[in-house]
């Protein structure tokens, strides 16, 4: 006899991108003692002994040696299984999906592992058994130990309960009391996945419950296991004929708002079961509900096995999509997720050290290899609860909302009362411009005003014309272009002469006259006029305070009207004055302008002896040429205004 050591996969250590696999052997029971074994743990190794009989060639022995994540013989306790399913429901309170599985032959231990003696002697034997009794067992298993930890470790975290068994390729929600008639229920797959995205299974109208504590928690569990459906099997007196699925959903609220669900699945699957030909008979009931164990282990070792297989790729380097049979079997679509998803995989094999059951043995140890190379992509599953975030952005809309129209209230209001007070400024300034020219307009009537009124009427003009009309400063009274911008009026002596003829009360002739000038060009407008009787002996004059027009101290020209209705209209900009400039610019061989051929001829005829000394004026501007009699000597002449345009400057002096 000859014995063979295969491996059926390679030793490895724990991969957390892997399922994890352990294998628990469970001790004889009293009636399979007479039996030797088939099976031995060393450490992460089960070695199994098989025998065959090849034609022509007798019996061989052969061993059959697997390496798991971990392996736990006869002798292994609860508590050593618990000691490996720690760290995975450690992970569901980290924010990923768990799942813990039950896998092996019937009467091999699963429920025992799940549930421990004391839960399932209650719910086979009928026996009443308190809560507080089964936490404190110390045979407890996985569920119980899971139930407990997460009440100590996540107090504050809301656990949900559903408790679903799979009956005969049906769905049952094994929370309904138990005199209600029980109805299958709809697995259906989440219409809205995105691509990419794994499918999210659930069944319709199952009934989720919160706990609040263990010992609500533990009261559920032994109510709905007590609606698992059982039957005696040639194996052992009571076996549950379902598969058990318990989901505790954790939800667990982080400190960003954000929202931590994880499920953790505790799956007892049931056993399959070899059917025993020269055995007892058995009912048509028990050989459907047979048939359809095995076929939905059967479809799970399928999937499983497409799942194991290395990923292939074709020639452009792009994973093939393989076909994994999830929907064959209402089993694998429901765990659909757990197998091959989103999330963190302990599959507890249970096996039978009994040389009876040897094939059942090497079946599970087959299915655990193929478990352990399936890779999960496990996800921490972090939302935010729609209902706070929709809280959350409505509170922000209310909050915009009141802002924007606060501001908006706030900036019409404030703008408001602005422009109030501007029209009000305005209206003031209108009203004391329409007295001031009515004055003006009086004094002008006045034939001889006197020359304190005079002044105060000039003051009081250069004053208001100083005052902006408008709030804002005007750009344009830049200090630098005050001396560009000044300006007096002149009128030519024909002009004057035609206009002013007859003024002098004696019916002489007027010969001289006299200006003033405000400085700034607002108030250019405002000029004060003298004439004087030229005969001889005559004292006959006329004064006028004139809001007349403009005249540019440096092209010698009178303003345009385009440029004159800029400046009064206040429309006017440096580039409007420049402009006026451009356009005034005598050509070079331009006839001189009336005033500054006056002024020339002013020069030349200066020493006419018999001009009378002209009054001293209110800054009295130059004598025109034609008519302006010379100053006696010790007398000075009548002065002009200091920027007149009897300082021409730049290159637009006139020759
Ligand atoms: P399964 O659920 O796999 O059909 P059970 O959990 O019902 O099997 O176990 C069958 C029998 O084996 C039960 O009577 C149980 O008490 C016993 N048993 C299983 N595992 C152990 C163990 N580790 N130690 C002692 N007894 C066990
Ligand atoms: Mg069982």
């Amino acid at each position: 006899m000859k014995s063979r050591r295969a491996s059926l996969s390679p030793a490895g250590s724990f991969a957390p991108s892997f399922a994890n696999v352990l294998v628990r052997a469970r001790p004889p029971l009293p009636s399979e003692a007479s039996y030797g074994h088939c099976a031995r743990t060393d450490g992460k190794k089960v070695v199994l002994t098989t025998e065959t009989e090849a034609p022509g060639r007798g019996k061989r022995l052969k061993a059959v040696e697997c390496q798991y994540d971990k392996v736990l013989g006869i002798q292994a306790g609860q508590e050593e299984v618990w000691g490996i399913a720690m760290p995975v429901v450690n992970k569901a309170l980290d924010g990923y999906n768990v799942t813990i599985f039950t896998y092996g032959m019937t009467g091999s231990g699963k429920t025992y592992t799940m549930l421990g003696p004391a839960l399932m002697d209650s719910a086979f034997e009928g026996q009443v058994t308190s809560s507080d009794l089964i936490a404190k067992d110390e045979h407890r298993g996985v569920v119980v130990r899971t139930m407990q930890y997460l009440f100590q470790q996540a107090p504050e975290a809301q656990i949900f309960l559903s408790y679903v068994q799979i009956y005969q390729e049906r769905c049952y929600d094994l929370l309904q009391p138990p005199n209600v008639p029980s109805k299958p229920l709809k697995v259906r797959e989440d219409p809205q996945k995105k691509p990419g995205q794994n499918v999210n299974v659930f069944v319709e109208d199952l009934s989720e419950v919160r706990v609040g504590n263990l010992e609500e928690c533990l009261e559920y569990l032994m109510a709905g296991f007590g609606n698992v459906a059982l039957r005696s099997t040639h194996y052992n007196e009571q076996s549950s004929r379902a598969h058990c699925i318990l989901t505790l959903t954790l939800r667990q609220q982080l400190p960003d708002q954000r929202i931590r669900e994880s499920k953790l699945r505790l799956v007892d699957l049931a056993g399959n079961e070899r059917w025993v030909i020269h055995g007892p008979q058995i009912s048509p009931q028990h050989a459907r509900e047979l048939a359809t164990i095995n076929k939905s282990l059967h479809i799970l070792g399928s999937c499983l096995q497409t799942l194991s297989q290395p990923v292939t790729t074709n020639r452009r380097g792009q994973e093939l999509v393989k076909h994994v049979p999830y929907r064959d079997s209402t089993l694998t679509q429901l765990l659909r997720d757990s197998l091959a998803g989103n999330s963190y995989t302990l599959m507890i094999c249970t096996i039978c050290c009994s040389i009876l059951y040897q094939m059942q043995t090497l079946s599970t140890l087959r299915f655990a290899d193929r478990v352990k190379r399936v890779k999960m992509r496990a996800t921490i599953c972090d939302t935010v609860d729609p209902a706070e975030q929709q809280q959350q952005i409505q509170a922000e809309v209310e909050y915009l909302r009141s802002a924007v129209s606060g501001a908006a209230s706030g900036n019409v209001q404030e703008l408001k009362q602005k422009v109030s007070e501007l029209r009000k400024a305005c209206l003031g300034l209108e009203g004391e411009n329409r007295v001031l020219r009515e004055q003006i307009a009086e004094l002008e009537k006045q034939p001889v005003p006197m020359k304190s009124t005079m002044k105060k009427a000039a003051a009081r003009v250069r004053r208001a014309n100083s005052e902006p009309s408008l709030p804002t400063p005007d750009p344009w009274f830049d200090h630098e272009d005050l001396g560009d911008l000044q300006a007096i009026y002149y009128r030519s002596h024909d002009d004057l002469g035609s206009r002013m003829a007859g003024s002098c009360p004696k019916g002489h002739r007027l010969d001289s006259l006299g200006s003033i000038a405000h400085p700034l060009p607002a108030a250019a407008n405002a000029a004060y006029f003298e004439w004087h009787c030229d005969r001889p002996g005559c004292r006959g004059s006329s004064r006028q305070l004139d809001l007349g027009r403009f005249h540019c101290s440096l092209c010698q020209h009178d303003l345009c009207q385009v440029c004159y209705d800029q400046l009064v209209g206040k429309s006017y900009s440096k580039v409007d004055v420049h402009a006026h400039r451009a356009r005034r610019k005598p050509p070079a061989n331009s006839p001189p302008s009336p005033v500054a051929r006056a002024r020339v001829e002013g020069v030349e005829r200066r020493p006419e002896p018999e001009r009378r000394q002209p009054r001293p004026a209110f800054r009295a501007a130059p004598a025109p040429a034609r008519s302006a009699p010379a100053p006696p000597p010790g007398k000075s002449a009548p002065s002009r205004t200091p920027r007149g345009p009897e300082e021409p400057k730049g290159p637009e002096k006139p020759p």
